[in-house]
């Protein structure tokens, strides 16, 4: 291949995407360049509108579109109960997938050890409020079953422990190192069910 930078660049960007190493960056690339109308010229925009419009919403940690409200926090009209917590967006999507739970969701955004001295990016301040105004009776803890997703639980129970609510962490059925996210159905399922009690300050 020439030594064309843009495209070097474009290779260097797109094998820094999950899954993708520099050999299927590079088939990405050629079938992008061969397909400049199709692809290039709309996926340009749509990324731009992507950066331009998409953010993380600050109460419940999901993505939103600047230009209309959270779905995640609108669902409020349904009134649910629980909250469940997890660490990232995909983890939700599996949870929502698998119609397992009937609930709200906060999304960390990370774990304890990824967010470093940043904590307040987990949002616990705003999970506190909401769990508050929301009158929510439950906090399901839906982190990995990885060092960092159980210490990350643990501090997120800590967070939650003067307030009158019953918090509850996924059964150890999960495989020891499993995320949450690649779970099939069945394992989600009895996690939830078998779902145990942590603290229960309204008892
Ligand atoms: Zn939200």
């Amino acid at each position: 291949m020439q030594n064309i930078s843009e495209i070097e660049e474009l290779i260097k960007l797109i094998s820094r995407l999950p899954g993708l190493g520099p050999k299927s960056a590079k088939r990405i690339v050629l079938k992008l360049i061969n397909n400049r109308d199709e692809l290039v010229k709309p996926m340009a925009n749509t990324l731009a509108q992507v950066y331009k419009n998409v953010i993380r919403c600050n109460s419940c940690g999901s993505l939103k579109s600047n230009l209309s409200g959270c779905l995640n926090c609108d669902n409020a009209k349904n009134k649910y109960s629980k909250i469940c917590v997890v660490e990232d967006i995909a983890d939700q999507w599996s949870i929502e997938n698998s119609n397992i739970f009937q609930g709200y969701f906060h999304i960390l955004g990370g774990t304890i050890s990824s967010v470093g001295q940043r904590k307040e990016e987990l949002l616990l301040d705003s999970l506190v409020e909401r769990i508050n105004k929301q009158k929510i009776e439950e906090v399901i803890l839906a982190t990995s079953a990885t060092v960092e997703g159980q210490t990350t639980a643990y501090y997120v129970q800590d967070s939650l422990k003067n307030l009158d609510v019953k918090i509850t962490k996924l059964a150890q059925g999960l495989p020891v190192g499993g995320e949450i996210e690649s779970l099939d159905d069945g394992t989600l399922f009895s996690a939830f069910k078998n779902r145990s009690n942590l603290i229960s300050n309204s008892d």
